[in-house]
């Protein structure tokens, strides 16, 4: 199964398609990472927050898998903007991921009250000239936010990973990034299981004349939006169901009444209200 892959501002592709391990067990992470490897995924999305990024490095490592045909993703904390933080924590996820570079390196969250997310967009700015990662984006970031690193810095985001699902879909920031050369990642992509979302009729009506699931339908729904997504299950089976979305396609209706189901509740916390 070939994965889509969508060329980012500064020329480097990453495939539409990963795995999130937002919530897995550092026990698991392993375990788990090595599933989705073996299942066919190569773009994995991890955080120094969620504590796994050891799991993940040992799953790479056994998966003998060469690294130029992975993609990994890994975020910077909220509480290490500071530019010498910064240089530590991305050499800190290095070591834990057991890499010498990252393919994303992210900024988790803007926390805005503590203004600091312009330093921290400088810092990872030199870490992608030290080649610790060869892409860097932002996570998080509302318009306001990114106006000032574009103004204030010389790299326009990579990426911007916001929570977007269909009651969620974001379409300023959407716009935003679609002019500005900002790719969209889609966190929480299947609400994290928060409301009814493989309830609500324009999905199951769309997985019953596909024959697949709605969660399938709902990762087909962003592929076709050409956002980039990964979700996230502990589950072989799930994780393997989750990549298996290339043997069909939505309707231009099907998607047209998917994207009817905005609106605008997030299931997740404001970037105005994390620090
Ligand atoms: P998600 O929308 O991927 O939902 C995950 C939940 O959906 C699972 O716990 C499982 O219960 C359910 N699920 C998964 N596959 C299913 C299937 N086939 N059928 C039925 N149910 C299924 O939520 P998420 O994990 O929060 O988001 C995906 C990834 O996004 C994360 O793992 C993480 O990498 C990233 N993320 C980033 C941020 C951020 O602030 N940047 C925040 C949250 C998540």
């Amino acid at each position: 199964m070939t994965v889509p892959t969508i060329t980012l501002n500064d020329g480097h592709t990453i495939p539409q398609l990963g795995f999130g391990v937002f919530l897995v067990d550092p026990q698991e992470a392993e375990r788990i990472v090595s599933d989705a490897l073996e299942v066919g995924y190569r773009h994995i999305d991890t955080a120094a927050i969620y504590k796994n990024e050891e799991g993940v490095g040992a799953a790479i490592a056994k998966s003998g898998i060469p690294r130029d045909e992975l993609f990994i993703t890994t975020k910077l904390w909220n509480d290490r903007h500071q530019k010498a933080s910064a240089h530590a924590a991305i050499d800190e996820s290095l070591d834990k991921l057991g890499l010498d570079h990252v393919d994303l390196y992210l900024t988790h969250w803007p926390t805005p009250a503590k203004d600091d997310y312009l330093e921290a967009w400088l810092a990872l700015e030199e870490i992608k000239a030290a080649g610790k990662a060869r892409s860097i984006g932002v996570s998080n970031h509302q318009v306001g936010h990114l106006e000032k690193l574009i103004a204030g810095s010389a790299t326009v985001p990579a990426v911007n990973q916001i929570e977007l699902h269909p009651a969620f879909a974001q379409r300023e920031l959407r716009a935003f990034g679609a002019e500005h050369g900002i790719h969209i990642e889609s966190w929480g992509p299947l609400g994290q299981g928060k409301y009814d979302l493989f309830g609500e009729q324009a999905v199951s009506a769309a997985a019953e004349a596909h024959g697949v699931t709605p969660a399938q339908v709902v990762i087909r729904w962003h592929l076709q939006n050409g956002l980039i997504v990964f979700p996230k299950s502990n589950s072989r089976e799930r994780i393997a169901q989750n990549f298996d979305v290339f043997g069909f396609e939505l309707s231009a209706d099907e998607i047209a009444s998917i994207d009817a189901l905005d609106s605008g509740k997030r299931v997740g916390s404001h970037p105005d209200e994390v620090n």
